[in-house]
């Protein structure tokens, strides 16, 4: 008898919120009133609905808007971030996700990212400030992606690898070679391998292997541009 192989579908974000709810989540009572804060030097807004640090969200953003900045994709449009006490009911194992129909990113609050031991972990280390920004500058990067996409309907794998990128590219020198050490590899070989089934399978060593991958381009920005203009199409399903 052979056994059947276990199979956990993760999301180290979700660019669905809609599709796993749904909806996001409804607006509950007072949440009109939840404070707004518009970080200092970086065109974003945080709406906080649960406690969190708003240094590092404000961080995490600007990070992301730089890098995406420095290879040639620009912000088109104030990023807007609901920080928030849990996600839509399918994103259980999410920090965070991109909702493609409002524009707007949902990420759980800092606080319970790090305390609750619950807490998604998708890097086989413990989250940590540094972590958590990096969540935040995934998130902002799938909204600047998708003002920049020439094309409708872009596939999943190739909004993750570039939310992935982003989010492995603005951590610390330190902490990411830590992580790169948890996962063994020297990055995808080619725009084949990378596909959402790999991303749901372990959206950890996704974003890692798609930097691995950015990073020994000759031009990683180059490659970032071509999936914006559709010249090179990512598939959602692995070809065989
Ligand atoms: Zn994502």
């Amino acid at each position: 008898m052979i056994a059947r192989p276990k199979i956990t579908i993760a999301y180290l974000s979700g660019i669905f919120c809609q599709l796993a709810a749904s909806a996001v989540a409804p607006a509950e009572a007072g949440e009109a009133s939840a404070p707004s804060f518009r970080c200092s030097g970086t065109d974003a807004v945080i709406r906080l609905e649960a406690p969190a640090n708003t240094d590092w969200i404000c961080e995490g953003a600007a990070a992301a808007i730089d890098f995406l900045g420095a290879i040639g994709v620009p912000q088109r449009a104030t990023v807007e971030i609901n920080i928030v006490e849990t996600l839509p009911s399918g994103l259980r194992d999410a920090v965070g996700c991109y909702d493609w129909l409002h524009g707007d990113i949902h990420v759980l609050g800092s606080d319970r990212c790090i305390r609750d031991t619950e807490a998604p972990q998708a890097f086989r280390v413990p989250n940590d400030a540094g972590i958590y920004r990096s969540y935040v500058a995934h998130e902002v990067a799938h909204a600047l992606a998708a003002g920049s996409f020439g094309f409708a309907h872009p596939s999943a794998a190739a909004q993750e690898y570039i939310a992935g990128v982003v989010q492995i590219s603005v951590l610390e020198p330190g902490q990411r070679s830590e992580i790169l050490s948890r996962f063994p590899g020297d990055g995808y070989d080619g725009a084949v391998e990378i596909n959402f089934l790999s991303y749901q399978l372990d959206p950890g060593r996704f974003a890692v292997e798609a930097y691995r991958h950015f990073m020994k381009q000759e031009d990683g920005g180059a490659f970032v541009e071509r999936l914006l203009s559709g010249d090179i199409r990512l598939k959602d399903q692995p070809t065989y």
